[in-house]
């Protein structure tokens, strides 16, 4: 596998408002409940990396609602469940900033809280919060020969061979995210479905408080990989870390939000985003690498 990332990041906004085919997340049995767009999710540890470094406010949860599956009802949703219990995964938060990918000028897009707005590079790329899903991708795609982001983008604002450069299977490629096994370990389970009443409402909204991400950033950091056991002591601890995390990037989505326009929208007089996200402690993007 071979991607020329370089200017794209593809799979790093949303790009729906500039012509993405379709939304595979909120297609078939279990559709995401939420609106992000390629949600990366998030391992346990990884979830633990991120609070211990004091970027819990930069995790969100991703619920599914399921007409088939096994369920519980919250808030008039019929909620994916394990025995009751709702199943969700944490991934990265989005955040609009202004942008110019493909070759087009400055608009507001969703992007992931790392991904610098300028250089449309990952600002942490190459270091311990990398997340492994971003490291191999588009790897599970190629594996089940669905079409990646880099061939999507490609069909629409650009040529084919251009991205992705050679789609070979990873030889070391981890097991799938929604795989057997991943129970506890990227995908997790509330042990309190009575606990989330207003909550879910909220997150479909895009209204989510600080207090409704930490609920299950703090019960995923606290699971046991192979098992829905959520660990209580653990969990309040965890809780009050991300409660507590006052990150660069938190800030700088308060200051995106309040600037931003409709997504697709010109953004012609954003604020400058070395003031918004470097200035509060962002990392540079000055070397590219893969
Ligand atoms: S869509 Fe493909 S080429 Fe574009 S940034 Fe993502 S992995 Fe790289
Ligand atoms: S962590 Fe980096 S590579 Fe992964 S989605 Fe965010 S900006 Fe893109």
């Amino acid at each position: 596998m071979e991607v020329n990332c370089e200017g794209c990041a593809g799979c790093c906004i949303d790009w729906r408002p500039l012509g993405a085919p379709d939304d595979r997340e909120r297609e078939g049995r279990y559709r995401a409940l939420d609106d992000a767009y390629h949600l990366v999710p998030l391992s346990r540890d990884e979830v633990r990396g991120f609070v211990a470094d004091g970027l819990g406010d930069a995790l969100v949860p991703r619920l599914f609602e399921t007409d088939g599956g096994s369920s519980v009802r919250i808030d008039g949703h019929a909620v994916a469940a394990v025995g009751g219990r709702p199943a969700f995964l944490v991934g990265l938060r989005k955040t609009p900033k202004p942008v110019a990918p493909f070759g087009g000028d400055r608009v507001w897009l969703d992007a992931c809280a790392f991904l610098d707005p300028e250089t449309l590079r990952c600002r942490i790329h190459g270091t311990d919060r990398y997340p492994e899903r971003c490291r191999v991708y588009p790897g599970h795609n190629l594996e089940l020969d669905a079409e990646t982001e880099c061939e999507r983008v490609e069909r629409v604002h650009g040529e084919a061979g251009e991205r992705l450069v050679d789609d070979a299977v990873p030889a070391d490629l981890p097991p799938p995210p929604l795989g057997r096994g991943a129970l506890g370990s990227t995908v997790f389970l509330h042990p309190d479905p009575d606990a989330l009443d207003g909550a879910v409402g909220r997150l479909v909204a895009g209204e989510a408080t600080p207090e409704d991400r930490a609920e299950f950033v703090a019960c995923a950091a606290a699971s046991a990989p192979g098992t829905g056991a959520v660990n209580d002591d653990r969990r309040e601890r965890e809780r009050e870390r991300v409660l507590a995390a006052d990150s660069w990037a938190g800030r700088a989505d308060a200051d995106w939000r309040a600037a931003a326009a409709d997504p697709g929208d010109p953004a012609t007089d954003a604020p400058d985003p070395a003031a918004v996200e470097v200035d509060r402690g962002a990392p540079e993007t000055d070397d590219w690498g893969e």
